[in-house]
């Protein structure tokens, strides 16, 4: 069929296993300094980064036990690097202002914004650096966080829906946000206790991708403090490099202060099912085969979402077991290799050796979305 050779799935795979990539923002290896040393005629004058640091004159920067013990470490359990400081920011001029001090500095330090610290690999922390503990502005936003909106399409035919949304909010909140007003975002994580800014920093995949495309592929509009410290409003047609570098860049092109999110009217009843299969090949061509009908207008389409993870997380909380090293790996496959794969590791690897604790997770993509 000739929908069939238009269509190129590719398949994510969530595995347990180890990947290694160093992300902060900018990639010097300097040690944090909290003073600034100027030079005259007089002599060295040394004056600390931020000379007015409290909560009075606007900046938190914190570097009590609490602060540096929850920015040095994430959801892998398995990196553990210390920050000098962590930035609680009351205002996007914080941000900027801590960005700028490092760049106004003689020896610049390392800068990652962090949501919710879910990543695997130290993604969001910053050796002897500044932690911006992004969730922080969230009781500053004064009801701004979340803002639902709609304007008329070009065409004057119709309306089109978008909420504007801090970096720092959950996935969770601008569900239930949305929901109010009968809409909703449409492409998701499975698990919506992240950040809107961590997500849209790696990809955002779940089983809603093969229809919508990532989330990243499902944003009009960003608000960005850029590596300099200036605030710019970007898309695909504004500053459009920065919009492109951002989205999926691991907060190494600016840290996203606001996103403006696609929304669709949420649908009223959704149908549940779930199949099981002894066989993987007929499971996945009926993957294959159920991902063809992928139009977003498409009333016989699949939709997919569900919030699986977080029951499961309140249970492994419940027996302490939530805490512990998450090796996970993500990977995408090729479809022509999906039967090999499955030879080579899920047979020859995981059954063999009954490795087989722990979900692994197999999502049918177009790659084309
Ligand atoms: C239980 C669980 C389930 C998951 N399920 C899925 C899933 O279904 N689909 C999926 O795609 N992913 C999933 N993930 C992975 C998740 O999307 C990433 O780990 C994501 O980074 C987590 O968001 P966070 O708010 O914790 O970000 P963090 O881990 O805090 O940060 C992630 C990265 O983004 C940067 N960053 C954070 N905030 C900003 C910002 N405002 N601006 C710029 N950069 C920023 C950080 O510096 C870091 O590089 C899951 C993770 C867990 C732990």
């Amino acid at each position: 069929m000739a929908a069939e050779n238009v269509l190129i799935q590719t398949y994510a795979m969530f595995v347990f296993l180890i990947s290694r990539l160093i992300f902060s923002f900018g990639n010097k290896s300097k040690p944090w300094i909290s003073t600034t040393t100027t030079t005259n005629n007089k002599g060295p004058t040394t004056t600390p980064l931020f000379p007015n640091n409290n909560k009075e004159n606007g900046y938190n920067l914190r570097n009590d036990s609490e602060a540096l013990e929850m920015a040095s470490s994430d959801y892998g359990n398995m990196v553990r690097e210390i920050p000098a400081a962590v930035l609680d920011p009351s205002s996007i001029n914080d941000i900027a202002n801590l960005i700028k001090s490092s760049n106004n500095s003689s020896t610049p330090f390392r800068i990652a914004p962090r949501g919710q610290g879910h990543s695997i690999r130290g993604q969001a922390m910053a050796k002897n650096g500044v932690v911006i503990n992004m969730t922080a502005l969230k009781g500053h936003r004064n009801g701004t966080g979340i803002v639902v909106s709609g304007n008329r399409t070009a065409s004057g035919s119709g309306y089109y829906y978008y909420a504007d949304v801090g970096g720092e909010q959950l996935w969770i909140d601008v569900l239930h946000a949305t929901l109010e007003h009968g809409l909703s975002p449409v492409s998701w994580t499975d698990y919506l206790y992240l950040t809107v800014g961590g997500t849209l920093s790696n990809a955002g995949i779940s089983g809603t991708a093969f229809r919508y495309g990532p989330q990243i592929s499902n944003v009009y509009e960003l608000d960005v403090i850029t590596g300099k410290g200036e605030f710019v409003t970007c898309s695909a047609h504004k500053n459009s490099e920065l919009f492109h570098a951002v989205l999926g860049g691991l907060g190494q092109f600016g840290v996203i202060v606001r996103a403006r999110i696609v929304l669709e009217p949420a649908p009223k009843r959704v149908k549940w099912v779930r199949m099981l299969y002894t066989n993987f090949s007929e499971f996945a061509e009926d993957q294959e085969r159920l991902i063809k009908m992928n139009d977003r207008k498409d009333k016989n389409a699949l939709d997919y979402l569900e919030d699986r993870v977080r029951s499961g997380e309140l249970k492994l909380q419940s027996q302490g077991l939530w805490e512990v090293p998450h090796p996970w790996l993500n990977l995408f496959i090729p479809k022509s290799r999906i039967e090999e794969f499955n030879a080579a590791v899920f047979k020859d690897i995981v059954l063999k050796r009954n490795i087989t604790t722990g979900p692994v997770l197999l999502y049918p993509m177009n790659r084309n979305k």
